[in-house]
């Protein structure tokens, strides 16, 4: 897991995820112990596998080294309210913050956001302030309820999904995917938006996004990144 968790951090930084260091990405431990979290003071990009703590469902450290993500809560409560998820992004794109701050839903400019939509992606805006509690943690959780993200409105994203690689393949697209719609509503207004009807939104999902699809995309992230080859090629 330490291996899996720390690739999906530096493909995250690469692909528009950094914000210094905040953000974070987990995973289910499988054995049951609680939640493979990256840990806190370190960038995306910096992260290797001696840089993932396991926290226990409390968010007692367990095993690995440094300081604790504050906002560790939302990746344990996420984890604790839906058994089909394994893995969660936490991080702040510019591109998803910015479209999350216009309050327009999210529409399929391109093939990206059929990731996603139909329907569109819940927001979380109690608050835009940090997630520093474990009840703030499973009120974004309810937010995202059966989805697979949700936008923390002022704040960020939250993306949840069945394994490291499709969290982290979702995260990128669910950037790319605001950043398109940005840009298309930057040049005509909102109001004159050409996008993909529910129907083939969904069709779209199925053959854009097949789980051999994320696969192939999963290992071309990986394929790409800086330096050595990292762990999750195969996988
Ligand atoms: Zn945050």
């Amino acid at each position: 897991m330490r291996e899996l968790v720390s690739t999906g951090c530096r493909v995250l930084a690469a692909n528009g995820h950094s914000d210094l260091v905040w953000g974070h990405l987990s995973a289910r431990d499988p054995d049951g112990r609680g939640v493979w979290l990256k840990r806190a003071g370190l960038g995306f990009d910096e992260i290797g596998p001696d840089d993932v703590q396991l926290l226990s469902w409390d968010g007692e450290l367990l095993a690995g080294q440094g300081p604790v993500h504050l906002e560790h809560h939302i990746h344990i409560e996420v984890l604790r309210a839906r058994r089909d998820v394994a893995a969660v992004v936490h991080s702040h794109p510019e591109a998803a913050v910015a479209l999350a701050a216009t309050g327009l839903a999210l529409q399929p400019v391109g093939h990206e956001a059929t990731f996603f939509t139909p329907p569109d992606v819940p927001r979380f805006d109690r608050t835009g302030d940090l997630i520093r509690t474990s009840e703030l943690g499973a009120e974004v959780a309810g937010v995202i309820g059966p989805h697979n993200a949700a936008l923390l409105v002022n704040h960020g994203v939250v993306v949840a999904e069945s394994s490291v690689e499709r969290a982290v393949f979702g995260a990128v697209v669910l950037e790319k995917a605001c950043r398109a719609q940005l840009l298309a509503v930057s040049a005509v207004g909102a109001d004159r938006l050409i996008a993909s009807p529910d129907e083939e939104a969904l069709a779209k999902r199925e053959r854009c996004y097949s789980a051999r699809q994320v696969s192939l995309g999963w290992q071309y992230l990986v394929r790409s990144l800086p330096g050595p080859a990292a762990a999750g090629v195969t996988s």
